[in-house]
């Protein structure tokens, strides 16, 4: 098959499209909102996914807003995550895809709601930095969506009309709205799930599934 996706950078979210982290963090951030709001596995785990893709704070305040426990609880999930985080695996395809992408001439970056300092280390200590043109994480207000896509556009000199967003949740698919295409990775969605939030683009449902869509634009 032709590629028939044209692109000169393709930015990846983090948790669940380019590592297996899902289910971690799901895990540690239901058990949160058991504990800290006594809410019920089933309620919390709706408001989980309901608001998966923001930073695990806006989750909080979304589902919970104005609470007086909210910073404990917050302070309680970035804790558990950054003791177990470096121990979640990418997904097995991930290192070729993005070496392969590479290859093609397109740059590849990350964008996280992950914070800056941690999201970086990951990739430091796998030894794959160097894949990447950037990683760029999360610090409170910058965040995965127009703050990233802005800076990459403004750091890197990438035209929006040049740019793709990957990612695995409906938050990411709306953050990429007025920037740049989108296309989402079934997982904790499925297609459907995109496509009655209007997902006019691409679906896969593995990374390496990008490879025969998406080739280098030229000028
Ligand atoms: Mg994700």
């Amino acid at each position: 098959m032709t590629p028939e996706i044209h692109c000169k950078a393709i930015v990846f979210d983090f948790d669940g499209t380019l590592a297996d982290s899902m289910p971690f963090l799901e895990e540690i951030g239901v058990a949160t909102m058991m504990k800290h709001y006594g809410v019920s596995r089933e309620d919390a785990t709706q408001r989980y996914r309901s608001t998966t893709g923001l930073p695990y704070e806006h989750q909080i305040k979304s589902n919970f807003p104005g609470d007086p426990r909210n910073e404990e609880a917050i302070e309680e999930f970035e804790q558990l995550k950054i003791e177990r985080i470096f121990d979640q695996e990418l997904f097995s395809d991930t290192v070729a895809v993005v070496e392969q992408l590479n290859d093609k001439g397109i740059e590849v970056f990350v964008s996280s709601s992950t914070f800056q300092p941690t999201i970086e280390e990951y990739f430091r200590r796998r030894r794959i930095i160097g894949m990447f043109k950037a990683i760029v994480g999360y610090r409170p207000g910058f965040e995965k969506g127009a703050d990233h896509f802005n800076h990459i556009h403004r750091e890197f000199d990438i035209p929006f009309t040049d740019m793709i967003f990957v990612g695995d949740s409906l938050k990411d698919q709306k953050r990429a709205e007025g920037f740049c295409r989108f296309i989402a990775l079934t997982g904790m969605f499925t297609e459907s799930d995109f496509r009655r939030q209007n997902h006019q683009g691409a679906v896969i449902d593995s990374l390496s599934a990008l490879l025969s869509l998406v080739s280098l634009a030229h000028d």
